[in-house]
């Protein structure tokens, strides 16, 4: 799937983002031979326990037995959605260092590996 494509998925799942204390809407697609599958932002009143829209599509994945993705794109019309240090651990236990994370605001775009992002991921 190309980019385009996947970015109108992402704006389509955007619409779902549950962010009214930041106002800061994130969606992320995942994608590969498992399919797709989106993510969007879900604050919380105490803040701490949000959880950012690229963990939500890789916990929903994995949680229906899903891990065979080939590449996320990131999309916020609200800022330039680098992963957190975070999501990129979590990206970092189920993909490969070559796993392409596409970033977007809609209007320009980077992309970069997973090796890139995170170097020296926390491994046991
Ligand atoms: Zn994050």
């Amino acid at each position: 799937m190309r980019t385009v494509e996947l970015l109108k998925v992402a704006k389509k799942a955007l619409e779902n983002s549950y962010s009214p204390y930041s106002n800061v809407r994130i969606s992320a697609v995942l994608f590969g031979d498992d399919g797709i599958y989106t993510g969007v932002n879900v604050e919380n009143a105490s803040y701490g326990l949000t959880v950012c829209a690229e963990r939500v599509a890789v916990f929903k994945a994995v949680s229906e037995g899903k891990k065979n993705f080939k590449k996320m794109l990131i999309y916020s019309p609200d800022v330039f959605p680098y992963p957190c240090g975070a999501c990129r651990q979590v990206l970092s236990e189920f993909f490969p260092e070559d796993f392409e994370v596409i970033v977007t605001d809609g209007r320009s775009e980077e992309s970069f590996t997973l090796g890139e992002l995170l170097p020296f991921n926390f491994k046991l």
